[in-house]
């Protein structure tokens, strides 16, 4: 679609904090991250709805593959896998680390974003990429 931000992103257009690819799938950090490390994944092709997207036992298994590099990586109690449907209309899971009093109440309080500055951003990004297997 040419006026999704994602899509955009997967063509390029616009640059991301690239953790992970493959011919189906692509994972960045989000640009208003709820935390450290909070991740994107995302289906190639334009999916509105995460239950709409092809393969999608291999979108979870991935969603999985990632939460636990992420957790050898950054270390959380645990790695939220969230999908709140809102927000950009491209199928997204949110993969989102879940640290000892990180302001976070309750849950994942979707309005508590954190200021990590670009060079962090791209420290994380290469951490969590180079641990993949
Ligand atoms: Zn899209």
């Amino acid at each position: 679609m040419d006026d999704c931000i994602f899509c955009k992103i997967i063509k390029g257009e616009i640059s991301c904090h690239k953790v992970y690819e493959d011919d189906n799938f692509l994972a960045f950090l989000d640009i208003k991250p709820l935390n450290l490390g909070h991740t994107l994944l995302i289906p190639k092709k334009h999916f509105q709805w995460v239950d709409d997207v092809d393969n999608y036992d291999e979108y979870w298994q991935l969603a999985r593959k990632l939460s636990k590099v992420i957790q050898k990586v950054l270390n959380p109690i645990i790695v939220s896998k969230v999908v709140y449907g809102l927000g950009v209309s491209h199928a997204h899971i949110h993969l989102i680390p879940k640290f000892e009093n990180d302001g976070h109440i309750g849950g994942i309080n979707p309005n508590n974003s954190k200021q990590i500055s670009s060079e962090e951003m791209t420290k994380i990004a290469e951490l969590i990429k180079n641990s993949i297997k």
